[in-house]
């Protein structure tokens, strides 16, 4: 079939195959370009593994390290003439590109919140790597069955106390309006800090360590976000920074099991804005990375998820001195996107972007065509006009 985007409000329901392999060669020349991470790890297991900051840390891993990897992800192969999601062709094209390498790759796709999944992943786990010595955990979710209660559990983007209004951008339509999103109640809270919050990934650290599938000295990481006071409302303050605060809770308990196993380490590192299919769907974030994305590709300290993950890994987790942490004890590759004449800059253009002036006082077009990359759609040498096979299995 001749494959195009279908892009559906913050959604592309479409993706191409040769495209997504293409975005994956583009982060792994990326870190082949930068050098070996010294000293980094040598098998990991991604959770999240298959798009945004999980895909581009099993990269780093792989690609900067060395490392062999187990990727557990949740996508949908080509069925019933539709495409695969962009997570699905991501796999395949990274293990593809990591086994002729010569690098162990594999993959479990299904819902990483379920034991069966877990059971899987252990036992791949005892069975081709022994132990595992880094666990990044990268989910991001609309939904949680609640492994031990049955109860599914549906994460909202609200904030919470009382209404909060502000402008936001229609990406796709490029209009600029303002949207008033009502509090969330105490249920909307709860099962957002169930889905989002730190309880799977302890429930996934306990069950590795009870096996024994853990390193001495094994790590883990996961990814965060804070941003500026004008997104404070929805994102760090609303329900899904309460779910953040609770994945800091568990960020300390899964530090003490990991210091006790041979002085290892779990830190949380907040990452900045970027384009993913996980934040185009937060009301006003887009308009703000819009903003930001022109911001910083202006004064050249514009980074992507390889870029950051890269960074993250080759002067944070894995630098010598260690991971330098801020008054939280979080791991901070936000720090560019936070410089006060970044944000400086933000606040200024703010205020006048309208829908006449979006092209000109905002990156728009880069944020598109960043979107539809995650589809694997606009990147060079693909021939769109040609006939594409949307079935592709899992090497
Ligand atoms: P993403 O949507 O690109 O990736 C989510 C991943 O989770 C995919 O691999 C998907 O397959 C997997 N997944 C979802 N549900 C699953 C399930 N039930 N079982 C197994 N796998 C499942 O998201 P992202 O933006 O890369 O977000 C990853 C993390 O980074 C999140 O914790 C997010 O809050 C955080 N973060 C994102 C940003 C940003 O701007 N995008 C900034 C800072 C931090």
């Amino acid at each position: 079939m001749i494959i195009k985007p279908k892009v559906r409000g913050f959604v592309c329901v479409t993706a191409h195959p040769a495209g997504c392999a293409a975005h994956v060669d583009e982060w792994i020349s990326h870190v082949r370009s930068k050098g070996p991470v010294p000293n980094g790890p040598r098998k990991a297991l991604v959770i999240g593994a298959s798009t945004g900051y999980g895909l581009a840390s099993r990269i780093t891993a792989a690609f900067g390290s060395g490392a062999g990897t187990l990727g557990v992800f949740f996508e949908r192969p080509s069925e019933d003439g539709r495409t695969a999601t962009p997570g699905w062709y991501n796999s395949v094209g990274f293990t593809k590109a990591a086994r002729s390498a010569g690098l162990y790759a594999q993959n479990i796709n299904g819902d990483a919140f379920s034991d069966e999944i877990k059971a899987q992943a252990l036992e791949t786990i005892r069975r081709d790597m022994g132990q595992v010595d880094l666990v990044v955990y990268s989910l991001a979710s609309p939904r949680r069955t609640h492994p031990r209660t049955g109860a599914v559990h549906k994460s909202v983007l609200k904030p919470v106390g009382s209404a909060y209004t502000n402008k936001t951008v229609d990406t796709d339509k490029g209009v600029v309006s303002t949207v008033t999103i009502e509090p969330a109640n105490e249920r909307e809270i709860a099962d957002t800090v169930a889905v989002m919050g730190g309880e799977d990934w302890e429930m996934w650290m306990k069950a590795l360590s009870d096996a024994g599938l853990l390193a001495r000295g094994a790590r883990s990481v996961a990814y965060s976000y804070i941003g500026p006071a004008v997104t404070w409302a929805i994102y760090k303050n609303g329900t899904i920074g309460l779910a953040k605060n609770d994945l800091e809770r568990a960020a300390r308990g899964i530090d003490s099991l990991l210091a006790r196993n041979g002085g290892g380490r779990a830190v949380i590192s907040v990452n900045k804005a970027l384009v993913t299919q996980a934040s185009s769907a937060i009301p006003v974030v887009p308009l703000y990375i819009s903003i930001l994305y022109r911001v910083m590709k202006e004064n050249g300290t514009h980074e992507g998820c390889i870029e950051q993950m890269r960074r993250l890994f080759a002067t944070q987790l894995y630098a010598d001195a260690g991971p330098r942490l801020d008054e939280s004890g979080r791991v901070r590759v936000d720090d560019l996107e936070m410089r006060p004449d970044v944000q400086g800059s933000v606040a200024r253009i703010w205020p006048d972007v309208t829908t006449e002036n979006l092209r000109a006082l905002t990156d728009i077009a880069g944020y598109r065509s960043e979107f539809l990359k995650l589809f694997g759609f606009g990147m060079a040498g693909i021939d769109y006009d040609a006939e594409a096979e949307p079935q592709v299995p899992m090497p």
